[in-house]
């Protein structure tokens, strides 16, 4: 059978390894294995979260509000945005997916860092959209502002902080190149990992608002995934000023998120104090992976994040080091994929931790 011949350049996406599936092929209890492989909180959501829920799970036979607007009013409040400043897609990668649709076809290009999200170049693929990737393995504005100048981009997408490197832009650098970018060129300001980087360093924080309010070719995306702890949800955001997210709106499947995403989502936002407990955990715990990487003599890169990036020496392969961390129980993210041999670890809880150093030890 013949399919679109898009589809052949296309690989499919390996998300981290689920426990289901390590539990198959190394016959490995479930309540052995350490998931440090997709960012998720390992606290999980909100227990207000779980609470509401429950409520409504009797309630599944009528479709979802496709208003959205309890959530959308949770946001608006949160971010001082309007309602119509709102897209909310099945995880942020949704919106992404839209994006891409909505700007770019076999013409096109779109900027991206070389080392960043997987998902910009595969929704890219589905346009036929070319990928322009800088050489910098760090965001370097001016690179991306040389090769927007050359290249002509549709879209440029910064992803800060990075995905899967944990580094993050300074907020004036973005707010001085989004100046020098023409209002055609819509830049996507990925922020799934902000409620961590604006925790630990106000530098690195940006408001949607700031964003829309001075520049009419930009959106933010934000997640409930990583932070929020909802990742089994699949719900996401974009913020932007109201004439891109009607456009985005065309694209959009009426219910795209469920009854019990949306209230979980809902609920989650309001509960800040939660939220921010995980995140202080977080970054109390990624210390002890700073001072082990320091006694191992690994490189480490400063992160923003509920994750760390450990490099490994030349002698170490970093996708045999996650294999034979798999067959203990231990999923942890390969990065040899994106040409570094290193290996992505989430922060996760201190015994997840513990059992982390303690199997990565007996291999390096
Ligand atoms: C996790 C992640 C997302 C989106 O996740 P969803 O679960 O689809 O909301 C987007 N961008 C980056 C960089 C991420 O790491």
């Amino acid at each position: 059978m013949n399919f679109n011949e898009k589809l052949e350049s296309i690989k499919t996406y390996e998300a981290g390894k689920p426990i289901e599936l390590v539990v198959r092929e190394f016959g490995i209890e479930p309540k052995d294995i350490v998931k440090l492989a997709s960012n998720e909180n390992p606290y999980g959501c909100s227990p207000k979260v779980q609470d509401a829920v429950a409520k409504i799970v009797s309630n599944m036979s009528l479709y979802p509000d496709d208003s959205m607007l309890s959530l959308k009013n949770a946001l608006s409040e949160q971010f001082f945005v309007e309602d119509e400043n709102i897209i909310i897609g099945s995880g942020s990668d949704q919106v992404i997916e839209f994006i891409m649709h909505a700007k770019t076809n076999f013409n096109s290009k779109i900027l991206i860092n070389s080392v960043t999200f997987a998902m910009y170049e595969i929704y890219a693929k589905h346009t036929g959209a070319e990928v322009i990737r800088t050489a910098s393995q760090e965001h370097d504005l001016d690179e991306f502002y040389e090769l927007y100048k050359s290249e002509k981009p549709e879209v440029i997408f910064l992803c800060t902080p990075n995905n899967p490197t944990g580094d993050a832009i300074d907020s004036k650098d973005i707010f001085a190149f989004l100046q020098k970018i023409d209002n055609d060129t819509l830049v996507v300001i990925d922020g799934a990992y902000m409620e961590y980087a604006t925790y630990k360093d106000k530098s690195k924080s940006i408001a949607p608002k700031d964003l829309i309010s001075k520049f009419e070719n930009v959106i933010y995306l934000g997640t409930f995934s990583k932070a929020f702890g909802l990742g089994g949800m699949r719900v996401g955001y974009g913020i932007s000023n109201a004439k891109i997210i009607k456009e985005l709106y065309k694209l959009r499947p009426p219910f795209n998120i469920t009854t019990l995403s949306l209230e979980a989502a809902t609920i989650a936002l309001k509960d800040k104090k939660y939220v921010n407990r995980c995140i202080k955990l977080n970054f109390d715990e990624m210390k002890r992976y700073e001072e082990y990487a320091k006694e191992k003599k690994i490189d480490i890169i400063n992160s923003y994040t509920n994750f760390v990036t450990l490099t490994l020496k030349n002698r170490q392969n970093s996708k045999d080091i996650s294999n034979s961390l798999l067959k203990k129980g231990m999923i942890v993210r390969d990065l040899s994929g994106y040409g570094m041999n290193a290996v992505r670890v989430t922060v996760g809880t201190k015994e997840q931790n513990s059992r982390f150093f303690e199997l990565f030890s007996e291999l390096i």
